[in-house]
């Protein structure tokens, strides 16, 4: 385990058994229709290449990826939200999944649905590998949620602090000296 890293919450193997039973969820409630997947960048990307990979055949899959200002160096929302990199193709007509790491105060992914729906999307649905209800200020609905956890700030499988530790396999709690001065 990383030095900085306190407690692992999910362990690669935890992670790909969730991840597949996802996977098979949205394989059945798409069956037959197309789906543009929609990585919100970069903390998704881990959990987007795996999920999709759990998706089956059945399914008509393309990728497209949006980039929101986050957190930067803090691990507190600012609750200003901007597109940074915007979809490659226009989503008007078809159903989209967002793919994104964790919602919290729900701050980024209230604007971004909204934002895609007013784009005129067929439909706008939400996958989100964790979720952490007590933070919430802004109401938002995942379709698809891999784990619900408490108000711990965690790194690891995509998930940053100052752009570090996205390539631990493992979901870990941040030791709180890591951004307590
Ligand atoms: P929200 O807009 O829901 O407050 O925040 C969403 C974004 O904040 C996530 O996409 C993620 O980048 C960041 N975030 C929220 N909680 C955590 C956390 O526990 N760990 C990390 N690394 N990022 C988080």
């Amino acid at each position: 385990m990383h030095q900085d890293v306190k407690e692992i919450l999910y362990t690669p193997k935890q992670l790909a058994a969730r991840v597949t039973e996802l996977g098979r969820d949205i394989s059945r409630d798409y069956k037959g229709e197309s789906v543009v997947l929609v990585g919100v960048l970069k903390g998704a990307i881990v959990f987007f290449t795996d999920l999709a990979r759990a998706i089956d055949d059945t399914v008509n899959v393309s990728f497209d990826f949006i980039s929101c200002s986050s957190y930067g160096n803090s691990t507190t929302s600012t609750g200003v939200v901007r597109i940074l990199k915007d979809l490659d193709r226009s989503v008007e007509g078809k159903h989209v999944l967002v793919v994104e790491d964790i919602v919290d105060t729900g701050t980024t992914l209230h604007y971004l649905l909204d934002n895609l729906r007013a784009r005129g999307a067929k439909s706008v649905r939400l996958a989100a590998l964790l979720n952490k209800p007590d933070r919430r200020k802004m109401d938002v609905h995942v379709d698809y949620v891999g784990f619900v956890i408490p108000d711990y700030f965690v790194v690891g499988y995509g998930l940053d602090f100052a752009e570090r530790y996205r390539h631990l396999p493992y979901i870990g709690i941040l030791k709180e000296e890591m951004y307590q001065d």
